[in-house]
């Protein structure tokens, strides 16, 4: 039986992964540079390398059948080589290629007529005056490559701040989009299997706090009307990306009602953490079960709603949890904590997901538990 799972990148989307692909009794092997990685504690193996060390990762594709990412990786070469030599690869080298970079995932996204802000590629300062003629101000300057977290965006308010935004990016390939005074933003987790079966997690309502998500509520409280468009366009996408693996679309709701698509990411996503214990099968498991070719799970809810907070680091310090003992007290409140060995400021620590009769009886408690823990 094929049962050895590889995973590029060892943080804590490769730790919960690896949670469940050893209670599905796959053995698991990850590669991360940084020694006795949060996912390197729990799986049977870490190779402490970088992700494009071709040497470690020909290691990995030799023990491994199956080889998935918690990470944007896409060195297509060694990607090909492998899956010449038997290992299934998911999200696939091609897969990568379209997400990656910012522009052809937009360009491949208004394509296959799904609906995103309007945006250009541009290189200079006169470029993105004249977007801006086009657009109006604000402009997000936004990078194309290695950006996440909005690590990669600048918001250009006037002309005066052209070169403020230019001089943030500097020497990286960029594109503008048009802003979009969002009400909401929204986010579905999607799977689809190897063999083209797709479903989609309950579309929740992410909360960012300096463009890093911060808290996430399911389902999201919006018109069901809404729910079922942002829904649609995630099972569209998905239909035309193709890839395996699970996938979380990121998007915005107008005051209009529109729904436009921001964001996809090739792996399992900061909104899908509830589904550990708020859906029947948690993201971690159905992204197991994609990418081995297994049936999916069921996505239903466990609960009403589900809100899920994370635990941002607020300093720089050693880690160390104090709190436990309190929140562990509370009902229906789950702590999940990552095992990184330093706190930093809003470096994510861990998670706490609450399952509750209503949003805001789950969203209250979530708050008040957050409150309780320190790291
Ligand atoms: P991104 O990394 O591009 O997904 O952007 C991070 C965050 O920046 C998003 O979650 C939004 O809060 C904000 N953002 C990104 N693009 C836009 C846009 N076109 N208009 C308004 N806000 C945006």
């Amino acid at each position: 039986m094929k049962n050895r799972i590889g995973i590029v990148g060892g943080g804590q989307l490769g730790r919960m992964m690896a949670f469940d692909a050893k209670k599905l009794g796959f053995t698991v092997t990850v590669i991360d540079p940084t020694p006795n990685s949060p996912t390197g504690q729990v799986v049977d193996r870490q190779i402490v390398a970088d992700f494009y060390d071709k040497k470690a990762i020909r290691e990995l594709g030799k023990i491994s059948d199956f080889l998935t990412s918690e990470i944007e990786f896409s060195d297509s070469k060694i990607l090909d080589e492998l899956s010449q030599k038997g290992v299934q690869i998911h999200p696939s080298a091609k897969t990568f290629g379209t997400i990656n970079d910012k522009l052809e995932q937009k360009k491949f996204l208004r394509k296959a007529g799904l609906p995103v802000a309007d945006f250009i590629e541009v290189e200079t300062k006169d470029d993105i005056q004249n977007a801006a003629k086009n657009f109006g101000y604000p402009l997000l300057l936004k990078a194309r490559f290695d950006a996440y977290d909005g690590r990669g965006n600048a918001l250009i308010k006037n002309k005066s701040q052209i070169d403020i935004g230019l001089n943030k990016l500097r020497r990286k390939k960029l594109y503008v989009e048009k802003f979009v005074s969002f009400t909401k933003e929204l986010a579905a987790v999607v799977a689809r299997s190897t063999k083209g079966e797709i479903v989609s997690y309950p579309v929740v309502e992410t909360i960012h706090k300096n463009n890093i998500c911060h808290i996430v509520i399911a389902p999201a409280p919006v018109d069901k009307k809404v729910t079922n468009k942002a829904k649609r366009l995630a099972i569209k996408t998905m239909q035309h990306l193709k890839g395996a693996g699970v996938f979380g679309i990121e998007m915005f709701l107008t005051k209009n009602g529109k729904v436009l698509i921001n964001e996809i990411a090739p792996r399992v996503h900061n909104s899908g953490h509830f589904t550990i214990e708020g859906c029947r099968t948690s993201q971690f498991e159905q992204h197991i079960r994609a990418v081995t070719g297994l049936p999916l799970g069921s996505i239903e809810m466990t609960a009403p709603s589900a809100v899920m907070i994370n635990i941002l680091g607020e300093r720089q310090s050693p880690a160390q949890v104090k709190g436990l003992e309190k929140i562990l007290k509370m009902p229906n409140v789950f702590v999940h904590i990552y095992g990184k060995a330093e706190t930093k400021n809003e470096r994510k620590m861990g998670h706490i997901t609450v399952l509750g009769k209503t949003v805001k009886e789950a969203y209250n408690k979530a708050i008040k538990a957050r409150k309780l823990l320190m790291i």
